[in-house]
């Protein structure tokens, strides 16, 4: 992409609404605008890394066995008068009425759709287990919206939800999740520590919640520093048997999100204990039949008598992630995307566009990248070489790129790694084959 011919509205001045570093951030590198108070506009560069997060999150659960659908955004209010849930769930339902006065409501979860799908299309234990997801907007009316993404009122969550006979069964893709969670937000490049947590008023038996180490994090926990010699990409999906002791390997280092929840310090000494705070990013819940029961959401089972089908479900929140992220990433400079998630993998910039060889050369190097497939933004504006490397800094693009007239002369480019800060100078020649090998 030419930024010439790019939408990249960047802001030199901290926005003064901004809290956070990441809120800051996503406002100043021109990833997000605000709408109405918690609803935001992706603007391209967010956008392109909403939908990397997206696809990764999508992955990981198409790898675990879950099958992709969509559902509605607008739902109707008759499946969660069903449930119950309709008066519960108060005013951060947005509640909206159609033209013929029937009572409609914008999703803020969809375990009543997916169960109201479920009951009409399965009756036999012959179809289980089966674990539906979909990645789609949600709408709370949140008391306080803030820091930009991460508490919006608007938002974009992969939601799944498990069907199983019994609950041994309901466990095995409850662990499924749990280890599809680890791996996924280890490719998003962020250390997520399950926490066993409280059921809420989804209610239940089982859950834990995935916090992202972060000082600006709304969650306080406490955790083994263990913790840090687990790799969860050495943990594979799908493996049935080695799934539940993976899951106690992990959750015996875990200890609680606070000191309200009895901390499960069995097999920590004190010691070993850290303090922190943090970011939930995903959730996930064993309800059993808290849903399957009222709605009538039944399965016949082997001998014939129908059960109701024990179920669970869980989230990750993918529009917060990008926040996440960049809590997580960043410097006094700007964003520091991890490779997998960022929009571009490197940023090509010609310092002396003046110069007609050096912008044949960077012409040049930009086809040959685009070519070869390595995603590039190439600042080929006619501004001063000081505002580009701020600017790079800022977007915060994995690997930066620079040819000028100097470099011309001496058939280099400077290579700069943005998250190291090494920089090193590269054959001309060499340089698209840095991107590729
Ligand atoms: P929180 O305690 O932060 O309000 P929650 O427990 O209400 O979260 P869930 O219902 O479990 O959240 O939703 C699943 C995931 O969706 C959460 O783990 C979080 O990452 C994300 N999420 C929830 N609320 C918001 C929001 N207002 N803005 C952005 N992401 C959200
Ligand atoms: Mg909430």
């Amino acid at each position: 992409m030419r930024l010439s011919r790019y939408f990249l509205p960047t802001l030199k001045e901290t926005p003064a609404e901004a809290q956070i570093a990441s809120h800051r951030l996503m406002l100043r590198a021109g990833m997000i605008r605000q709408g109405a108070a918690g609803i935001y506009t992706w603007l391209p560069i967010g956008h392109r890394v909403l939908q990397k997060i997206e696809n990764i999150v999508r992955e990981e659960q198409n790898k675990a066995g879950a099958i992709e659908l969509l559902m509605p955004t607008i739902q109707s209010a008759d499946l969660w008068v069903e449930s119950g849930r309709y008066d519960d769930y108060g005013k951060e339902m947005l509640r909206i009425e159609d033209r013929h006065e029937r009572k409609m409501l914008f999703g803020p979860t969809n375990e009543e759709m997916i169960t109201d799908i479920f009951r009409r299309e399965v009756k036999s234990y012959k179809d289980l287990p089966l674990n539906l997801y979909h990645i789609q907007w949600k709408f709370r009316d949140e008391i306080r919206p803030r820091f930009g993404v991460m508490r919006g009122r608007e938002f974009l969550m992969k939601d799944a939800y498990s069907f199983d006979l019994d609950t041994e069964s309901a466990v095995r893709s409850y662990n499924a999740m749990f280890v599809a969670y680890l791996r996924t937000f280890a490719r998003l490049g962020v250390r997520a520590i399950p926490m066993r947590a409280d059921t809420g008023p989804i209610g239940g038996d089982l859950s834990h919640e995935f916090i992202v180490l972060a000082e600006t994090g709304e969650s306080e926990v406490f955790f083994d520093k263990g913790f840090d010699a687990f790799d969860p990409l050495a943990v594979q999906p799908g493996t049935d048997e080695d799934l539940q002791p993976t899951v106690d390997q992990w959750t015996s280092l875990y200890a609680a999100t606070d000191e309200m929840h009895n901390p499960d310090t069995a097999s920590v000494s004190e010691n070993d204990l850290v303090r922190g705070r943090g970011i939930e990013v995903g959730h996930i819940f064993l309800f059993g039949d808290k849903y399957s029961k009222p709605m009538k959401a039944e399965v016949q089972d082997a001998n014939g008598s129908s059960v109701p089908v024990q179920m669970g479900s869980y989230g990750i929140g993918v529009s917060r992630l990008a926040g996440a992220i960049i809590e997580a990433s960043h410097d006094e400079a700007g964003i520091i995307w991890p490779e997998s998630v960022a929009p571009f993998k490197v940023g090509l910039m010609n310092l002396t566009p003046k110069d007609a060889e050096c912008t044949t050369t960077c012409d040049r190097l930009y086809s040959q990248m685009q070519e070869a497939g390595v995603e590039v933004l190439y600042d080929d504006r006619a501004t001063g070489a000081g505002a580009k490397f701020a600017n790079m800094d800022l977007i915060g693009l994995p690997w930066q790129v620079a040819l000028g007239s100097r470099g011309i002369k001496n058939g280099v480019v400077e290579l700069k790694n943005r998250a190291t800060g090494e920089r090193q100078e590269v054959a001309i020649d060499a340089i698209v084959g840095k991107f590729t090998s």
